[in-house]
Protein backbone atom coordinates (compact mmCIF):
# COMPACT_ATOMS: atom_id res chain seq x y z
CA UNK A 1 0.00 0.00 0.00
CA UNK A 2 1.57 3.14 -0.63
CA UNK A 3 1.70 6.13 1.85
CA UNK A 4 -1.15 8.75 1.98
CA UNK A 5 0.70 11.86 1.63
CA UNK A 6 -0.90 15.36 2.39
CA UNK A 7 1.06 18.58 0.67
CA UNK A 8 0.70 21.42 2.60
CA UNK A 9 1.70 25.00 0.72
CA UNK A 10 0.02 25.08 -2.87
CA UNK A 11 2.55 27.56 -4.23
CA UNK A 12 4.89 28.27 -6.61
CA UNK A 13 7.30 24.47 -5.93
CA UNK A 14 4.25 22.73 -5.16
CA UNK A 15 2.84 23.48 -8.29
CA UNK A 16 6.29 23.04 -10.32
CA UNK A 17 8.28 20.58 -8.79
CA UNK A 18 6.58 18.46 -5.83
CA UNK A 19 3.07 17.74 -7.38
CA UNK A 20 4.30 16.31 -10.61
CA UNK A 21 7.27 14.46 -8.74
CA UNK A 22 5.02 12.46 -6.27
CA UNK A 23 2.94 11.25 -9.42
CA UNK A 24 6.44 9.61 -10.61
CA UNK A 25 6.97 7.75 -7.08
CA UNK A 26 5.16 4.09 -6.74
CA UNK A 27 5.33 4.12 -3.09
CA UNK A 28 3.46 7.69 -2.18
CA UNK A 29 -0.02 8.93 -3.46
CA UNK A 30 -1.09 12.42 -3.08
CA UNK A 31 -4.19 11.95 -0.99
CA UNK A 32 -4.49 16.11 0.31
CA UNK A 33 -3.67 18.91 0.20
CA UNK A 34 -3.56 22.22 2.67
CA UNK A 35 -3.49 25.90 1.77
CA UNK A 36 -5.04 28.66 3.24
CA UNK A 37 -6.53 29.41 -0.17
CA UNK A 38 -9.05 27.77 -0.73
CA UNK A 39 -8.63 28.65 -4.54
CA UNK A 40 -5.27 26.59 -4.28
CA UNK A 41 -6.44 22.85 -5.14
CA UNK A 42 -4.82 20.17 -6.83
CA UNK A 43 -7.21 18.46 -9.57
CA UNK A 44 -9.81 16.54 -7.47
CA UNK A 45 -7.55 15.60 -4.57
CA UNK A 46 -9.83 16.47 -1.14
CA UNK A 47 -8.31 20.17 0.04
CA UNK A 48 -8.37 22.19 3.35
CA UNK A 49 -7.29 25.19 4.51
CA UNK A 50 -4.88 24.09 7.35
CA UNK A 51 -3.14 20.91 8.69
CA UNK A 52 -5.04 20.32 11.87
CA UNK A 53 -8.05 20.20 9.56
CA UNK A 54 -6.56 17.88 7.29
CA UNK A 55 -5.34 15.68 9.89
CA UNK A 56 -8.82 15.61 11.52
CA UNK A 57 -10.45 14.63 8.75
CA UNK A 58 -8.26 12.46 7.50
CA UNK A 59 -6.97 9.74 9.56
CA UNK A 60 -5.48 7.82 7.17
CA UNK A 61 -2.68 10.47 6.22
CA UNK A 62 0.32 8.63 6.89
CA UNK A 63 2.85 11.03 5.77
CA UNK A 64 2.85 14.71 5.35
CA UNK A 65 5.23 17.39 3.39
CA UNK A 66 5.23 20.61 3.84
CA UNK A 67 6.18 23.08 0.72
CA UNK A 68 5.34 26.43 3.06
CA UNK A 69 7.69 29.36 3.96
CA UNK A 70 9.88 28.42 6.58
CA UNK A 71 8.38 30.65 8.76
CA UNK A 72 5.60 28.51 8.82
CA UNK A 73 7.33 25.29 8.72
CA UNK A 74 7.64 24.27 12.98
CA UNK A 75 3.82 24.60 13.52
CA UNK A 76 2.82 21.99 10.72
CA UNK A 77 5.79 20.09 11.59
CA UNK A 78 5.24 19.45 14.97
CA UNK A 79 1.68 18.92 14.58
CA UNK A 80 2.39 16.12 12.39
CA UNK A 81 4.87 14.71 13.66
CA UNK A 82 3.06 14.69 17.11
CA UNK A 83 0.18 12.53 15.97
CA UNK A 84 2.39 9.80 14.50
CA UNK A 85 3.28 11.11 10.61
CA UNK A 86 6.24 11.10 8.45
CA UNK A 87 7.14 14.25 7.42
CA UNK A 88 9.47 16.01 4.31
CA UNK A 89 10.82 19.39 5.02
CA UNK A 90 11.40 21.92 2.19
CA UNK A 91 14.44 23.75 2.42
CA UNK A 92 15.55 25.22 4.31
CA UNK A 93 13.89 22.55 7.03
CA UNK A 94 12.56 25.68 9.39
CA UNK A 95 13.09 29.35 10.90
CA UNK A 96 16.00 28.40 13.10
CA UNK A 97 18.13 26.19 13.68
CA UNK A 98 16.74 24.89 17.17
CA UNK A 99 13.38 24.57 16.00
CA UNK A 100 15.11 21.74 13.73
CA UNK A 101 16.58 20.07 16.70
CA UNK A 102 13.48 20.50 17.90
CA UNK A 103 11.31 18.77 15.39
CA UNK A 104 14.34 15.78 15.29
CA UNK A 105 13.31 15.22 19.12
CA UNK A 106 9.75 15.09 18.50
CA UNK A 107 10.37 12.94 15.44
CA UNK A 108 12.38 9.77 17.50
CA UNK A 109 9.99 9.90 20.45
CA UNK A 110 7.18 9.68 17.93
CA UNK A 111 9.09 6.97 16.44
CA UNK A 112 8.38 8.63 12.01
CA UNK A 113 10.32 9.34 9.48
CA UNK A 114 11.82 13.14 9.20
CA UNK A 115 13.60 14.57 6.21
CA UNK A 116 15.28 17.95 5.83
CA UNK A 117 15.42 17.88 2.10
CA UNK A 118 17.99 19.66 -0.20
CA UNK A 119 16.69 19.24 -3.55
CA UNK A 120 20.53 20.65 -4.79
CA UNK A 121 22.06 17.94 -3.33
CA UNK A 122 19.95 15.42 -5.86
CA UNK A 123 21.07 17.67 -9.04
CA UNK A 124 22.82 15.46 -11.75
CA UNK A 125 26.11 16.18 -11.68
CA UNK A 126 26.35 16.85 -7.72
CA UNK A 127 27.53 12.97 -7.15
CA UNK A 128 30.16 13.19 -9.47
CA UNK A 129 31.69 16.44 -8.68
CA UNK A 130 31.85 14.58 -5.08
CA UNK A 131 33.57 11.96 -6.13
CA UNK A 132 35.97 13.58 -8.33
CA UNK A 133 37.07 15.55 -5.45
CA UNK A 134 37.65 12.98 -2.73
CA UNK A 135 40.96 12.05 -3.79
CA UNK A 136 42.37 15.26 -4.75
CA UNK A 137 44.24 18.40 -3.16
CA UNK A 138 41.64 20.83 -2.94
CA UNK A 139 43.34 24.01 -3.31
CA UNK A 140 40.77 26.78 -3.86
CA UNK A 141 36.76 26.79 -4.89
CA UNK A 142 34.70 29.83 -5.82
CA UNK A 143 30.78 29.75 -5.37
CA UNK A 144 28.80 32.27 -7.61
CA UNK A 145 25.47 32.27 -7.28
CA UNK A 146 23.63 35.04 -8.19
CA UNK A 147 20.16 35.70 -9.93
CA UNK A 148 17.44 37.82 -10.37
CA UNK A 149 14.90 38.25 -7.31
CA UNK A 150 12.34 40.18 -9.53
CA UNK A 151 12.46 37.01 -11.91
CA UNK A 152 12.74 33.84 -9.30
CA UNK A 153 11.46 35.22 -6.52
CA UNK A 154 7.93 37.65 -8.17
CA UNK A 155 6.30 39.24 -5.13
CA UNK A 156 7.54 37.14 -2.40
CA UNK A 157 7.55 39.49 0.89
CA UNK A 158 8.33 36.64 2.83
CA UNK A 159 11.71 36.19 1.57
CA UNK A 160 12.56 39.47 2.60
CA UNK A 161 10.52 39.09 6.05
CA UNK A 162 12.64 37.94 9.53
CA UNK A 163 13.14 33.80 8.79
CA UNK A 164 12.78 34.41 5.46
CA UNK A 165 16.84 34.34 4.48
CA UNK A 166 16.83 36.62 1.76
CA UNK A 167 19.55 35.98 -0.56
CA UNK A 168 20.49 32.53 1.45
CA UNK A 169 17.41 31.34 0.45
CA UNK A 170 18.85 30.19 -3.19
CA UNK A 171 22.34 30.88 -1.73
CA UNK A 172 21.32 28.24 0.92
CA UNK A 173 21.35 25.28 -2.10
CA UNK A 174 24.42 26.43 -2.80
CA UNK A 175 26.20 25.58 0.33
CA UNK A 176 23.98 22.24 0.50
CA UNK A 177 25.85 21.63 -2.47
CA UNK A 178 28.94 23.05 -1.02
CA UNK A 179 28.94 21.21 2.01
CA UNK A 180 28.07 17.66 0.13
CA UNK A 181 31.13 17.85 -2.36
CA UNK A 182 33.72 18.82 0.45
CA UNK A 183 35.85 16.24 1.84
CA UNK A 184 36.25 18.04 4.81
CA UNK A 185 34.10 20.42 7.11
CA UNK A 186 34.85 23.78 7.00
CA UNK A 187 33.68 26.97 8.81
CA UNK A 188 32.81 29.88 8.20
CA UNK A 189 35.70 32.97 8.87
CA UNK A 190 33.92 36.21 7.90
CA UNK A 191 31.02 37.62 6.07
CA UNK A 192 29.48 40.79 4.66
CA UNK A 193 25.82 40.94 4.24
CA UNK A 194 24.25 44.17 2.31
CA UNK A 195 20.51 44.94 3.57
CA UNK A 196 18.14 46.81 1.54
CA UNK A 197 17.26 49.68 3.97
CA UNK A 198 13.64 48.46 3.77
CA UNK A 199 13.85 44.76 4.11
CA UNK A 200 14.62 42.36 7.26
CA UNK A 201 16.58 39.94 5.10
CA UNK A 202 19.98 40.72 3.12
CA UNK A 203 20.12 40.84 -1.05
CA UNK A 204 23.75 40.42 -1.38
CA UNK A 205 26.49 38.39 0.60
CA UNK A 206 30.07 37.70 0.58
CA UNK A 207 30.95 34.38 2.18
CA UNK A 208 34.95 32.86 3.44
CA UNK A 209 35.51 29.72 4.82
CA UNK A 210 38.14 28.47 6.90
CA UNK A 211 39.18 25.06 6.13
CA UNK A 212 41.81 23.11 7.80
CA UNK A 213 44.15 22.09 4.38
CA UNK A 214 44.12 25.72 3.64
CA UNK A 215 42.28 26.16 0.38
CA UNK A 216 40.61 29.12 -0.17
CA UNK A 217 36.99 28.62 -0.06
CA UNK A 218 34.36 31.98 -0.57
CA UNK A 219 31.34 32.23 -2.26
CA UNK A 220 29.18 35.43 -3.17
CA UNK A 221 25.42 36.16 -3.67
CA UNK A 222 23.81 38.49 -5.35
CA UNK A 223 19.91 38.74 -6.47
CA UNK A 224 20.63 41.52 -8.25
CA UNK A 225 22.13 40.00 -11.04
CA UNK A 226 20.13 40.12 -14.50
CA UNK A 227 19.58 38.27 -17.60
CA UNK A 228 20.58 34.31 -17.02
CA UNK A 229 21.54 33.19 -13.50
CA UNK A 230 24.90 32.14 -12.54
CA UNK A 231 24.93 28.81 -10.25
CA UNK A 232 27.82 28.03 -10.07
CA UNK A 233 31.17 26.20 -8.21
CA UNK A 234 34.56 26.90 -9.54
CA UNK A 235 36.89 23.83 -7.99
CA UNK A 236 40.91 24.28 -7.88
CA UNK A 237 42.57 21.27 -6.96
CA UNK A 238 46.46 20.55 -7.31
CA UNK A 239 45.29 18.09 -10.06
CA UNK A 240 43.38 20.08 -12.06
CA UNK A 241 40.14 22.17 -12.06
CA UNK A 242 36.73 21.67 -12.40
CA UNK A 243 33.31 23.42 -13.00
CA UNK A 244 30.13 22.57 -11.53
CA UNK A 245 27.52 24.70 -12.96
CA UNK A 246 23.59 25.06 -13.73
CA UNK A 247 23.03 24.78 -9.69
CA UNK A 248 24.74 21.20 -10.02
CA UNK A 249 23.34 19.78 -12.93
CA UNK A 250 26.66 19.95 -14.98
CA UNK A 251 30.36 18.92 -14.24
CA UNK A 252 33.02 19.75 -16.51
CA UNK A 253 36.46 18.60 -14.90
CA UNK A 254 39.41 20.19 -16.99
CA UNK A 255 40.72 16.66 -18.02
CA UNK A 256 37.74 14.40 -18.23
CA UNK A 257 34.46 14.30 -19.70
CA UNK A 258 31.72 16.34 -18.87
CA UNK A 259 28.59 15.08 -17.29
CA UNK A 260 25.55 16.17 -16.94
CA UNK A 261 22.05 15.21 -16.79
CA UNK A 262 17.74 15.82 -16.78
CA UNK A 263 15.92 17.51 -13.43
CA UNK A 264 15.33 14.98 -11.48
CA UNK A 265 15.68 16.31 -8.20
CA UNK A 266 11.75 15.99 -6.56
CA UNK A 267 11.55 12.79 -7.85
CA UNK A 268 15.01 11.69 -5.67
CA UNK A 269 13.99 13.83 -2.60
CA UNK A 270 10.60 11.44 -2.57
CA UNK A 271 12.22 8.15 -3.50
CA UNK A 272 14.31 9.19 -0.62
CA UNK A 273 11.52 9.75 1.77
CA UNK A 274 10.03 6.87 0.87
CA UNK A 275 12.59 4.80 1.59
CA UNK A 276 13.33 6.34 4.74
CA UNK A 277 9.98 5.33 5.97
CA UNK A 278 10.43 1.89 4.86
CA UNK A 279 13.96 2.02 6.72
CA UNK A 280 12.05 3.32 9.50
CA UNK A 281 15.25 6.25 9.55
CA UNK A 282 15.46 9.90 9.74
CA UNK A 283 17.67 12.37 7.66
CA UNK A 284 18.31 15.93 9.40
CA UNK A 285 21.53 17.64 7.96
CA UNK A 286 21.60 20.97 9.21
CA UNK A 287 25.13 21.92 7.69
CA UNK A 288 24.19 24.05 4.91
CA UNK A 289 21.98 26.16 7.55
CA UNK A 290 24.66 26.23 10.12
CA UNK A 291 26.56 28.49 7.71
CA UNK A 292 23.98 30.53 7.12
CA UNK A 293 23.28 30.84 10.69
CA UNK A 294 26.93 31.75 11.37
CA UNK A 295 26.63 34.53 8.16
CA UNK A 296 23.78 36.25 10.48
CA UNK A 297 25.98 35.69 13.49
CA UNK A 298 29.58 37.11 12.44
CA UNK A 299 28.61 38.79 8.93
CA UNK A 300 29.17 42.66 9.08
CA UNK A 301 25.91 44.17 8.15
CA UNK A 302 25.69 47.07 5.21
CA UNK A 303 22.89 48.86 4.45
CA UNK A 304 22.33 49.22 0.81
CA UNK A 305 19.42 50.86 -1.37
CA UNK A 306 15.91 50.34 -0.40
CA UNK A 307 14.68 47.47 -2.55
CA UNK A 308 10.95 48.07 -4.39
CA UNK A 309 9.44 44.63 -6.55
P1 LIG B 1 5.40 30.55 -2.27
O1 LIG B 1 4.78 30.10 -3.55
O2 LIG B 1 5.49 32.00 -2.00
O3 LIG B 1 4.73 29.90 -1.00
C1 LIG B 1 4.25 28.58 -0.96
C2 LIG B 1 2.87 28.53 -0.35
O4 LIG B 1 3.00 28.62 1.07
C3 LIG B 1 1.99 29.70 -0.75
O5 LIG B 1 1.29 29.40 -1.92
C4 LIG B 1 1.11 29.91 0.45
O6 LIG B 1 -0.08 29.20 0.24
C5 LIG B 1 1.87 29.32 1.59
N1 LIG B 1 2.36 30.39 2.46
C6 LIG B 1 2.99 31.54 2.11
N2 LIG B 1 3.31 32.25 3.19
C7 LIG B 1 2.85 31.56 4.25
C8 LIG B 1 2.87 31.78 5.63
N3 LIG B 1 3.43 32.88 6.17
N4 LIG B 1 2.29 30.87 6.43
C9 LIG B 1 1.74 29.77 5.91
N5 LIG B 1 1.70 29.49 4.59
C10 LIG B 1 2.26 30.38 3.77
O7 LIG B 1 6.87 29.96 -2.10
P2 LIG B 1 7.66 28.84 -2.90
O8 LIG B 1 8.50 29.49 -3.94
O9 LIG B 1 6.77 27.73 -3.31
O10 LIG B 1 8.66 28.39 -1.75
C11 LIG B 1 8.24 27.60 -0.65
C12 LIG B 1 9.46 26.89 -0.10
O11 LIG B 1 10.04 26.12 -1.15
C13 LIG B 1 10.56 27.84 0.40
O12 LIG B 1 11.14 27.36 1.57
C14 LIG B 1 11.56 27.86 -0.75
O13 LIG B 1 12.89 28.07 -0.29
C15 LIG B 1 11.40 26.44 -1.28
N6 LIG B 1 11.80 26.32 -2.70
C16 LIG B 1 11.32 27.19 -3.63
C17 LIG B 1 11.76 27.08 -4.95
C18 LIG B 1 11.28 27.99 -6.06
O14 LIG B 1 11.79 27.91 -7.18
N7 LIG B 1 10.29 28.85 -5.84
C19 LIG B 1 12.66 26.09 -5.30
C20 LIG B 1 13.07 25.17 -4.33
C21 LIG B 1 12.63 25.31 -3.03
P3 LIG B 1 -1.45 29.66 0.95
O15 LIG B 1 -1.43 31.17 1.00
O16 LIG B 1 -2.50 29.10 0.07
O17 LIG B 1 -1.41 29.04 2.30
Amino acid sequence: MPEALALVGIGKIARDQHIPSIARVPELTLAATASRNPEATVGDVPAFQSLGALLDAMPEITAVSLATPPQARFADAALALSRGKHVMLEKPPGATLSEVHGLEAIAKAAGVTLQATWHSREAAAVDAARDWLADKSLTAMRINWKEDVRYWHPGQDWIWEAGGLGVFDPGINALSVMTAILPRAVHLQSAELHFPANRDTPIAAELSFHDAGDADISAGFDWLETGDPTWTIEIETAEGTATLSEGGARFRPENGAEIAGEDEEYARLYQRFAALIADGACEVDLSPMRHVSDAFTLGKRVEVAPFEW
